[in-house]
């Protein structure tokens, strides 16, 4: 049963092949058979998984019907769920129990998703490669020694080892994206806006936004379903009507004009990564699509400027965790300085604490229009970039990330190698675009992903093309051995 995609999950609970209830103990098994291996959960929460799919079941059998109902996913650990641990990855929240539920907890909860638990992520979202978390490193379903990618490697190594069919993640600098790509999985960051941040703990609040983590297009369709919308509780949410993402998944690609931007096909892309790319917009083409070289010629100043301005924002978001309010409390404290000092000393790890030194940094009086402001000014003309490139294409593809998978523990070192890393995603969040990364093929039995990107709103074109290419390939069906 572990198999199952969500629509296929949905197919055989509608025809009664089995009950939610049956799955879901399956999948907790499975879980707890083989979670040791690549430590993608934080929590398994066995008994709320198990009343919601006797509640789904009930559901059900009174006559409801819904692609989500009784379907059995899981939650990145940032999102709030009430009375149960929502850490973040970080010892500073280790023992807090949310009060409520986050909008797209809340939300999924409605439509009958069964919650199995809370997955794994780097501390606070900050990473690439999900070894910066308070619970241990992720490994990669794939290849045990290398990292699944990050920040949300939790839920992608969880979806795909296969312990279940889809997840919650989040993608602040690419973290829905690169960890698919990694993990040869299908990944969507939606437009700024159309998921409520509501709930979901900050970690950069102009860049953050959830999403669906699954194998297929056709699967993150219909969990973007079940998350998308506005939130009159989140100020940046956006009231935009939501299509029927399924819907759209069979258009024809046809006269689709796809753009390669030439700058993300330059020196530091491996060479292998750039060939399975390229054999992605041939079978794209012979599906109709037409292919344009563009340019987007700002987006060499990405890096730079999301590391100036995702550290700003962080140090202002995580200065809440002060040992008082939130979470970890140092003991025997000598005056408040000295409680605000060790908690916050104590309870984050060092790359939060990095992002947070270099973002107060960037943000104080001195150095305020030096880095922050030029990083806004770098921001507006990468957003420009992408309006004019839109202008001629339907869509921009490209690699998702420069490089396979690395060893767990061999970026270690140097910061900055991690970061790098990100060249190709942090763009769609520094413009509020969404992106999608899909399964485009193996080097060396470890997963490559392609990139896709519209524009805003267009979160059904993006898994249309993804679906159509999931109807030509089968890197999306395989699964990584022993799971
Ligand atoms: N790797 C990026 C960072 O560390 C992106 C993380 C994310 O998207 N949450 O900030």
């Amino acid at each position: 049963m572990h198999q199952l995609t969500l629509a296929e999950i949905a197919r055989g609970l509608a025809d009664k092949s089995f009950s939610s209830e049956e799955l879901t103990r399956a999948l907790l098994a499975r879980i707890h058979q083989l979670d040791p291996q690549i430590n993608s959960f934080i929590s398994v929460t066995d008994d709320l998984a198990i009343s919601q799919a006797q509640a789904a079941d009930a559901r059900r059998a009174a006559g409801e019907s819904g692609a989500l109902l009784g379907a059995p996913i899981a939650h990145k650990d940032l999102f709030c769920t009430q009375g149960i641990r929502t850490s973040c990855g970080s010892k500073m929240l280790d023992s807090f129990k949310a009060p409520y539920d986050a909008t797209v907890v809340a939300r999924l909860a409605e439509a009958g998703t069964v919650t199995l638990g809370k997955t794994n992520m780097d501390e606070f979202a900050m990473g690439s490669a999900n070894e910066s978390s308070h619970y241990g490193a992720v490994k990669n379903p794939w290849s045990l020694e290398h990292v699944p990618g990050g920040s949300s490697g939790g839920s992608a190594a969880a979806v795909a080892a296969r312990l279940l069919p889809a997840a919650t993640a989040t993608d602040t600098g690419g973290s829905i994206r690169q960890p698919a790509a990694l993990t040869s999985l299908t990944g969507l960051k939606p437009t700024y806006g159309r998921v409520s941040r509501w709930g979901m703990i900050a970690y950069a609040s102009s860049l953050d936004q959830g999403g669906p983590l699954a194998r297929t297009a056709e699967d993150c369709a219909l969990l973007l379903q079940g998350m998308a919308g506005f939130d009159p509780k989140d100020s940046t949410s956006i009231d935009e009507p939501v299509p029927d993402y399924s819907a759209s998944l069979n258009t024809s690609l046809q006269g689709l004009r796809i753009g390669l931007p030439k700058e993300y096909f330059g020196a530091g892309l491996d060479p292998r990564i750039a060939d399975l790319v390229h054999a992605s917009v041939k079978e794209l083409e012979k599906l109709g699509a037409v292919i344009k070289e563009i340019s987007l010629p700002n987006v060499q100043h990405a890096i730079p400027a999301y590391y100036v301005i995702a550290p700003a924002e962080a140090s202002s978001n995580l200065s809440r965790f002060d040992g008082v309010r939130f979470g970890y409390r140092c003991e025997n404290p000598k005056d408040l300085t000295d409680l605000y000092k060790r908690s916050r000393g104590e309870g984050f790890g060092s790359e939060v604490q990095r992002r947070i030194m270099v973002g107060t940094y960037a943000l104080s009086a001195g150095y305020y229009d030096a880095y922050y402001l030029k990083a806004q000014k770098i921001r507006r003309l990468i957003k420009n970039d992408f309006m004019a490139a839109f202008e001629g294409v339907d869509v921009i593809l490209g690699p998702t990330t420069p490089n396979l998978a690395w060893k767990i523990g061999e970026k270690n070192a140097d910061p900055v190698a991690a970061y790098l890393e990100d060249v190709y995603t942090i763009t769609a969040n520094l413009a509020g675009l969404p992106g999608l990364s899909m399964p485009a093929g193996f080097v060396d039995g470890l997963p490559v992903g392609v990139q896709l990107l519209a524009p805003y709103f267009q979160e059904g074109r993006l898994l249309n093309v993804a679906h159509q290419y999931q109807q030509v390939t089968d890197w999306h069906t395989r699964a990584p051995n022993g799971f």
